[in-house]
């Protein structure tokens, strides 16, 4: 899975200068990432992606969903977040869920 530059990008070219594998290119006007080059920055000293890190829009920059359904997913995770005004909401609900459950149990188990 690579980054990619969405129809957001307003042409800043800061991720043209902090990309370390040099895999963001201009080209007619457009800027674009080259899939073969993108390593998302793994192995280099960075531990997130600079394009996606520095990039001054919200979605500029994003992470290629690896299928249909990643795609969906992410896209649905942002909505929920943007409706419900909190980052991360399955996260959320799925660490108090679990807190819950592993409570139960050990009532269950003690009592
Ligand atoms: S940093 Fe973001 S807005 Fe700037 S050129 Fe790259 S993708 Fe476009
Ligand atoms: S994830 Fe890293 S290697 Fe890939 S385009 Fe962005 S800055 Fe370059």
């Amino acid at each position: 899975m690579t980054y990619k530059i969405t129809s957001k990008c307003i042409s800043c070219d800061l991720c043209l200068t902090v990309c370390p594998t040099g895999a963001i290119k201009v080209i007619n006007g457009e800027r674009w990432i080259d899939p073969n080059l993108c390593t998302n920055c793994v192995g280099s000293i960075h531990t997130v992606a600079q394009c996606a890190a520095g990039c001054p829009t919200c979605d500029g920059c994003v992470k290629e969903p690896l299928n249909y359904w990643d795609g969906w997913f992410d896209s649905y995770k942002k909505s929920i977040d943007k409706l419900t005004k909190k980052d991360n909401y399955w996260e959320r609900w799925f660490n108090r869920y679990s807190k819950n459950y592993s409570q139960e149990l050990k009532k269950k188990v003690v009592g």
